[in-house]
């Protein structure tokens, strides 16, 4: 089911629960503001998530509350998986779903990284 994107943040989400240890991950990267590991149900060779481990339901939710610190922390940890990953040579995608139209199902802010094989148009072109 999507989410809202003006919906007040849920501790129970699943995002949350792998920040707090209660649910397993698959991580890449990690430090003071941010987590990234692989999506359980990869659309892509490479699908990673990278989320702030703040507490932001989405892009304009962190860009208005985060501090400085956590917005540089987050935008560099992205940079850095890509880069780790190697994905710079073949390309990637940065895609953050926000709400009902983006079909935003985890109500956590993340960045998804997609890369390993022409990834196709932007966007369907579903009515
Ligand atoms: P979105 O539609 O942008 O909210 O994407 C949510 C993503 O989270 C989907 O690609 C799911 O496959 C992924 N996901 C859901 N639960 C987990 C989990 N426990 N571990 C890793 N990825 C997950």
């Amino acid at each position: 089911m999507s989410v809202s994107a003006r919906q007040s943040y849920d501790d129970a989400n699943v995002f949350a629960r792998i920040l707090r240890g209660e649910i397993p991950a698959r991580k890449v990267h990690e430090d003071e503001w941010s987590l990234a590991f692989h999506d359980i149900n990869p659309q892509a060779p490479v699908h990673v998530l990278v989320i702030p481990k703040g507490r932001y339901v989405s892009f304009a939710d962190f860009s208005e509350r985060a501090s400085e610190a956590e917005i540089a922390g987050f935008i560099r940890a992205i940079g850095k998986v890509a880069r780790e990953l190697g994905l710079e040579d073949g390309g990637y995608r940065l895609l953050a779903n926000a709400g009902v139209h983006a079909h935003q199902e985890v109500p956590h802010l993340h960045v998804h990284i997609f890369a390993g094989r022409p990834l196709g148009p932007m966007l369907a072109r579903a009515g």
